[in-house]
This record gives structure tokens, sequence and C-alpha cells, in this order.
């Protein structure tokens, strides 16, 4: 782990993660997209990394990282967003920096292109860690943080998932479609970084806000651990998840593969849910565990290569 004095800190080999959701079904996914979603990952993953080999700090390479993942439509995050039971979309993020803890988040914004952005302006430009709704809109427009109509955020495929919802839950059934975007990094100065960002769950209501954006639960950041989620939010959020296995790692010297399976693998699923997580250690070590069918994930390193995967059976690349 590093120590706190960053004059005593040595270099870094550079390493992010990305994720683009646990959840995926291998039925839902025809041959073009696996292809289209894998270069997304790759993209995100080769962009971060650049800025990273740059010099660039950890926050700039998850910012970044996910900025592309939100622009794409294939991920439940920014454009390609999940309807809420409304026909609505309704964005959360969050930002942390492991080497001081500050963090940034914001909840349920309706026009705001890059939800990280916004959760990184929150962090950075306001005496505040989370905002929501209103608040955050107008954050955003006195901030000068890109705005778009909500149609924007729109997709067909989204538009069926929430149809099918509508239909399961009056047979009182559920689909799960996890596709939360997220990117966790370690710089060269060996400081850690996480993002998420998420339209939430499909058919949501009342307001429902997730793990992703709350600090602690789908995203975590300290000096020896750095973590982003991916599933049914309300375990992770029941769990505090993400500071659980940032916490296993920094105050019970576990590895971070010993502790992302105990929260992710065993804790979540007795409880009832599922999803899955990309998580970093201070030595560079990974893991993404998952218990579902597949979770978008990629890794970069030192080779520079971008190495994605999506299904249990395809191992690696964690
Ligand atoms: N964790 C997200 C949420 O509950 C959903 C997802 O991972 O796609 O809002």
């Amino acid at each position: 782990m590093p120590t706190s004095n960053p004059e005593a800190r040595t270099r870094t080999s550079p390493v992010l993660l990305v994720h683009g959701g646990a959840g995926v079904i291998r039925r839902d996914m025809d041959a073009d997209t696996e292809r289209a979603v894998r270069d997304e990952l790759a993209d995100a993953l080769r962009g971060g990394h650049a800025l990273l080999a740059a010099g660039g700090s950890a926050i700039d390479a998850v910012a970044a990282a996910v900025v592309v993942l939100e622009d794409a439509p294939y991920f439940n995050a920014g454009r390609g967003a999940v309807f809420t039971h409304d026909g609505h979309h309704e964005l959360d993020a969050a930002i942390m920096d492991g080497a001081t803890l500050r963090a940034g988040a914001i909840a349920g914004v309706r026009h705001v292109r890059n939800p990280v952005l916004l959760a990184r302006a929150v962090m950075e430009r306001s005496p505040h860690v989370m905002l929501a709704g209103e608040g955050a809109e107008a954050f955003a427009r006195e901030q000068g943080v890109a705005r778009v109509d909500p149609e924007y955020f729109d997709t067909e495929t989204r538009w069926r998932q929430l149809q099918e919802a509508l239909r399961n839950g009056e047979k009182g059934e559920r689909v799960d479609h996890f596709g939360t975007v997220g990117a966790v990094a370690l710089d060269a100065q060996g400081r850690l970084a996480a993002a998420t960002s998420t339209g939430g769950m499909t058919d949501k209501r009342w307001g429902r806000i997730g793990d992703s954006p709350v600090i602690g639960a789908g995203t975590y950041a300290n000096m020896a651990c750095a973590m982003s989620g991916t599933g049914w939010g309300e375990f992770y959020l029941r769990t505090a998840a993400a500071h659980a296995v940032c916490m296993r790692v920094a105050a019970m010297h576990q590895s971070v593969g010993e502790a992302a399976q105990a929260v992710i693998n065993e804790k979540i699923p007795a409880l009832g849910g599922s999803g899955g997580a990309i998580v970093l250690g201070a030595d560079g070590v990974c893991a993404m565990p998952f218990n579902t069918d597949g979770m978008f994930r990629g890794r970069i390193g030192a080779d520079g290569v971008p190495h994605v995967a999506i299904w249990a059976d395809e191992g690696g690349p964690g």
C-alpha cells in the first residue's frame, strides 16, 4: 500500500479497469452488438490509459473512460440509460479519489449528458458531496456542464425492456438488466480512483436511487483499494458493498480477490441479490467477480493492450 507521504511513493505501473454492467444475457446479444460493445470497452480502456501513460491522474482516467461508455448506446448510463416506470430517464453517478477521500455524486438528473462529469464538478467545485434532482440540474447549468434534451438518452432496446418489465411486473416476475458503467484506476503515483454512472434499474419508481452514486455502496476508493459495482443496487446499499470490500483490503489486509469474493459473491447472493464489481488494489492486482451470466469488463496495464471479456467461460481479464 502506498504511504500517505507523496514524496515516498514509488512510481507504479498504471492500471485501468472498466465495466459495462453485469446481468448481460447471451440470448439478448447478437454478434454485431457484441462486437460493438467490445470495441467501446476497448476504446474506454485505451482513452483512459493514454492519460495515465502521459502522467495523468487516476481521477482523470476514470472520468475519461466512463465518458466513453456514457456516450455509447449499449450501456445503462448516459445515452442508452434505462427507462423509469413513467418513461423517463433519471441518471446517477459518483466519482471518488482514494488518495484524498474526496468524492462527488449526483442522483436523479434528466438533462446532463455525462453524469460523471457533473459528479466530478460536485467534488471539485462545490462544498458538497452529493446533489440530487433539480438542485443538481441547477448546479450543472451554473457550471456549464453539457445538457441535452431527455430524448437524447432514448434507445429502442431500453424501451422494449421497459415494456417487458411492465408486463412481468403485472405477473409478479422481474427481469434484471444491469448495465451500469464504471472504472477504477491506479496512476503512476500510486493513487487510486473509482467512478460509476447509471440509469439505475428499469421500471424504477418514486425517485428511487440505487447504489451507484452512493459513496461506499456502488463506488468507493481509498489508499488501498478502489471499487465500482454493478448489480441489484438495493443489496449493494444494504451491505455498503464498495466500502466493505475496500475496508477488508485496507484494514483486514485481505487480497482484493478475497475481499471481493466475500462481499460480491457470498454476502450479496446470501441476501438474495446479484451482480458484480471491478476492484483494484494499490499493488495493481485486480478482481472482477460476478455471479450473473456475464459482465462487460476490461483491463489495461503495462502492455498498453486492452483486454476485454463478457462471459464467465472466457476467464480473464481479471
Ligand atoms: N447498480 C445499478 C442500480 O441498482 C444497476 C446496474 O448495475 O445496472 O441502480
